[in-house]
């Protein structure tokens, strides 16, 4: 339900008027308050309080909900419980030199045919892999 909130008609344009007058001050304040490590915490809670809000949940829940349906994705989501099985060797190293956390695959078809790979060069994998298939 959409909660209607009694504003003057004129309020959001004033707003934006100001906005677009004292545009660069407004962003260097906010970008010096962003780059300022003390308020980490302050901008944590902040997204939070966006991705919890209820339509976000339900949102959420409906998008998984039919991504588990999805037939397609049933076979990624067995490749990957698979996968999992398989434990990454201790201190085991990417190709790239950072310590190895990921489990990729080539080819969901094969679940058991999975490459240790570090998070950065994982997202890398994952677009080559996207791209071979269009
Ligand atoms: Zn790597």
């Amino acid at each position: 339900m959409k909660k209607k909130y009694k504003t003057k008609p004129g309020n959001r344009l004033n707003a934006l008027v100001y906005y677009y007058k004292n545009k660069d001050a407004i962003r260097a304040k906010d970008n010096a308050f962003r780059a300022d490590p003390k308020n980490k915490k302050t901008l944590q809670l902040r997204d939070k309080k966006i991705r919890d809000r209820p339509h976000n949940k339900v949102y959420q829940r409906n998008y998984w909900r039919n991504y588990r349906a999805n037939e397609a994705a049933q076979v990624k989501i067995d490749a990957r419980a698979k996968a999992n099985e398989i434990k990454i060797p201790k201190g085991f190293k990417c190709d790239c030199g950072n310590l190895a956390t990921d489990r990729h695959h080539t080819d969901y078809n094969k679940p058991y045919e999975i490459i240790f790979c570090c998070k950065k060069c994982h997202m890398i994998l994952d677009k080559e892999r996207r791209q071979k298939l269009k």
